[in-house]
């Protein structure tokens, strides 16, 4: 868990005044802030949790899991690798990554993705580094809100109030992905997109199959003439099957072929964005800032890179092995203060509050 470890000392930040995302850094006078019990508040890791989501989208995505699950499990993986080896193994990888797809979709939607307190403020006293305004170089303050904006929180139209460290609004889990929900989006992201490709693959190779002993079925009755039909032989098991069965694996697969290929691009995108710690919002913002910034003949990094590693750690928790597993649906932090790599060189110092 981080905490606002503030120094006296810290270099000149290396972007551009003018760029998309600016920080301002402050007088150096003292580190109290008013946000410090706010900070204590949320540090607890507890997120707010809310049942109030589910509504006919988030019901759809787990309907559409759990055909997509349980056709392969009883069309494909049961008839065709019954209980050998790779049958049981292909059944126990399925189940764990759907297993654990689900359970990362549920922390998304129910998980809150971070509030801002209420008598959240700014301390303009502090030695620290603030997000302000683009143009008039203000503390952001949210007018619908009512309120002052951390760093990387955005109001969000939909949900209608503002969320901590914004990526975006999903209608798919009827809720916004931010700071408290984003490792369990991540992880969902990760786990169900293994899932549709494990899936799709036993669809196809048992389609393949399927076709292979047909083929083999028809040469047989040629050899043997008209009157000779295969009857009981092995080569007509995989053609008894149910037309309910045979359709319900076509469906299956036309469902998740173009989901599986959308999952995959969805997956590159957000890894490419998590490891350079860049919300979805971040990334536009940074590509207006390089196109200021290239005009005013300066350059622009993303305030909030700390390197491969920092990223992963600030995203992922400190805790190696918990990486890929939902142990905790918060990232590291309390969601109102992040640390800079326009700081790295001066140590862990923290950027907001
Ligand atoms: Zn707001
Ligand atoms: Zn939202």
């Amino acid at each position: 868990m981080s905490s606002p470890n503030i120094r006296q000392k810290s270099p000149v930040p290396r972007a551009s005044p003018s760029a998309g995302v600016q920080l301002a850094r402050q007088s150096p006078l003292t580190s109290v802030s008013s946000a410090g019990s706010l900070a204590a508040r949320l540090v607890d890791g507890t997120p707010t949790v809310s049942f109030r989501r589910f509504n006919c989208t988030v019901f759809g995505v787990l309907g559409i899991i759990f055909f997509i699950y349980f056709t392969v499990v009883l069309c494909v993986i049961l008839p065709w690798l019954s209980y050998s080896v790779p049958g049981v193994l292909n059944l126990g990888f399925l189940s764990f990554d759907t297993g654990i797809a689900l359970y990362c979709f549920l922390l998304c939607v129910v998980v809150d993705p971070g509030r801002v307190p209420a008598d959240y403020a700014p301390d303009p006293e502090a030695n620290i580094v603030l997000q302000v305004k683009r143009k008039s170089g203000e503390v952001r303050f949210c007018q619908k809100c009512a309120r002052h904006k951390p760093p990387r929180a955005h109001h969000c139209r939909v949900c209608r109030r503002c969320v901590l460290r914004m990526d975006h609004h999903c209608p798919w889990i009827n809720n916004c992905v931010g700071h408290a929900n984003y490792k369990a989006f991540m992880l969902f992201l990760i786990y169900v997109t293994a899932a549709a490709v494990h899936a799709l693959c036993l669809l196809c190779g048992h389609a393949l199959y399927w076709v292979r002993m047909h083929a083999e079925h028809r040469q047989h009755s040629i050899r043997t003439g008209p009157g000779g039909t295969a009857v009981g032989t092995s080569a007509e098991a995989p053609l008894r099957g149910n037309l309910v069965w045979a359709i319900m694996q076509t469906l299956c697969t036309g469902v998740s072929l173009p989901l599986t290929i959308g999952l995959v691009m969805l997956l590159v995108w957000n890894l490419h964005l998590a490891i350079h710690n860049k919300t979805t919002i971040e990334f536009h913002e940074g590509v207006t800032a390089k196109i200021q910034a290239d005009k005013a003949g300066t350059s622009y990094k993303h305030p909030y890179d700390l390197g491969l590693c920092g990223n992963l750690h600030a995203i992922c928790g400190d805790s190696l092995p918990a990486w890929f597993l939902p142990t905790r649906a918060a990232a590291d932090g309390n969601g109102l203060s992040y640390a800079s790599g326009w700081h790295s060189a001066a140590g862990d110092m923290r950027v907001g509050l």
